[in-house]
């Protein structure tokens, strides 16, 4: 299955809200924060502080069973008042440390900065970015260091040997592309939090064995001079990619838009290729890991739609209710819709309040009732037009068809795996038939099939 030559999606009209945000505004330390062991895509991590624990910013609260987690960490100084099970942003249960902040917000000892972090081996630079535990953002979170180091899936086997072969990684692609129409962060964060963002680059240089460097860019955002002059310098070759057309942004996307290539899908990595990609954010906070020692226990995240009343780019702790971080958005605005984590494309809808902000937050949107739109499930009228977008050419009619009757095997033999989700049928559809939940709800029980 191939991407089409160019991607086909979706142009949005500009936004018509006001009050669009130009900066990133930090809010008020929560006075708690409630902190899931399932931040990611795998297996939840476990407590290691009890009730009662006094901890201090970093201190590790909860650590990974296994490669596909990272270590959770307070971000807040305080007492743990409670572990319980927590409804996360994806709709999951999850055990979680829950700490009441005492204010002070103390940092562990242990975090300091390195202004000779340069002069480090690179191994010391990458247990540090590991024990940070940065999250990529978005619907699958993993350890981004992962993307730094050697894949842990063979490319394949030696035919004679039969010992298995890594790729080496060649190209790390830096995506400065928004996931999602309106958030406006990516670009943001470059000029908002340069130094980390220079941390950052060196020290992925200095880890990886990667050759070539880019760094994908909107076309509708000019690169400050500051970020030219510093891609110059570090050898980053800065390419612009039509970041109008949802959905540009996801890596599978962007690769096909910027280096030609076409990861398999569903179940190709483009690590099998030498290539990573990792979002702006990412190169952040691996920049305070290696510098500052920092683990990630904050976001950038863009608050907007016309549901909230004052639009934001909010730097918020993780862990932080979604109604404390409403609320430093002046609340809620007219007669509230949906408030959804992530974009009004891919977003997942809430349905409390108290859900935190987790490590991959990128966005919270808010809709007023006027207007959410309501699936009805009328029948295909076979206009061809869902056809038309889907960015990774799936005939999304058919399989909506399939997915309602059940017949999730014939689904899945034309493809419902590779679905990525990205809600373009759904977005054009005029009987506004709900794809992307019956794409959801199959490829789950795809799953339970496949597993027995
Ligand atoms: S949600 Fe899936 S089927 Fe629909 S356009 Fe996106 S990739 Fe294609
Ligand atoms: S856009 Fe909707 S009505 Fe048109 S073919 Fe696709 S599913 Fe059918």
């Amino acid at each position: 299955m191939k991407l089409s030559s160019l991607c086909k999606g979706i142009r949005f009209p500009k936004p018509k809200y006001p009050n669009v945000p130009t900066e990133v505004v930090p809010i008020p330390s929560p006075s708690r924060v409630i902190l899931p062991m399932l931040q990611h895509a795998g297996t939840p991590c476990v407590p290691c502080v009890e009730k009662g624990s006094q901890v201090k910013i970093g201190d590790v609260v909860g650590r990974p069973q296994d490669e596909t987690g990272a270590s959770v960490h307070a971000s807040v100084s305080g007492e743990v008042t409670d572990i319980a099970q927590v409804y996360t942003s994806s709709g999951q249960k999850s055990p979680a440390v829950i700490i009441s902040s005492d204010g002070k917000d103390t940092w562990a000892d242990n975090i300091k900065t390195d202004a000779e972090y340069l002069e480090k081996a690179p191994s010391v630079l990458i247990d540090r970015i590991k024990d940070a535990a940065i999250m990529s953002s978005g619907t699958e979170a993993a350890p981004v260091i992962t993307d730094l180091t050697l894949s842990q899936k063979p490319r394949g086997y030696h035919f004679a040997t039969g010992l298995p072969i890594f790729k080496p990684l060649d190209t790390l692609v830096i995506n400065c592309v928004d996931t999602e129409p309106y958030y406006g962060a990516a670009y943001r964060l470059m000029d908002d939090f340069f130094d980390d963002l220079e941390a950052g680059i060196r020290t992925v240089k200095i880890v990886t064995e990667a050759t070539r460097f880019i760094m994908a860019v909107d076309v509708q955002h000019s690169v400050s001079n500051q970020v030219r002059d510093l891609t110059g310098q570090l050898e980053v070759a800065v390419r612009s990619v039509d970041g109008t057309r949802f959905p540009t942004g996801v890596h599978r996307v962007l690769l096909k838009e910027l280096l030609d290539l076409e990861i398999p899908m569903p179940y190709g990595e483009p690590r099998d290729y030498g290539v990573s990609v990792l979002k702006v954010d990412s190169i952040i906070d691996i920049g305070r890991a290696a510098k500052h020692l920092k683990p990630q226990v904050e976001k950038v995240i863009s608050v907007f739609g016309k549901g909230v009343h004052d639009q934001k780019l909010v730097r918020v702790r993780v862990g932080t209710p979604l109604k404390d971080v409403l609320a430093a958005c002046g609340g809620l605005a007219g007669r509230p819709g949906k408030v959804i984590f992530g974009g009004p494309m891919m977003g997942m809808a809430q349905f409390d309040l108290n859900v935190p902000i987790s490590k991959d937050t990128e966005a919270v949107y808010v809709q007023t009732m006027d207007e959410v739109v309501r699936s009805v499930n009328h029948p295909c009228i076979n206009c061809g037009l869902c056809v038309k977008v889907c960015p990774v050419r799936l005939v999304p009619s058919q399989l909506s068809k399939y997915c309602e009757n059940d017949q999730f095997q014939d689904a899945a033999a034309l493809n419902l795996m590779n679905c990525i989700e990205c809600g373009c049928c759904h977005y054009v559809c005029p009987a506004k038939r709900p794809m992307v939940h019956q794409f959801r709800y199959g490829k789950s029980q795809v799953m339970v099939r496949r597993m027995g």
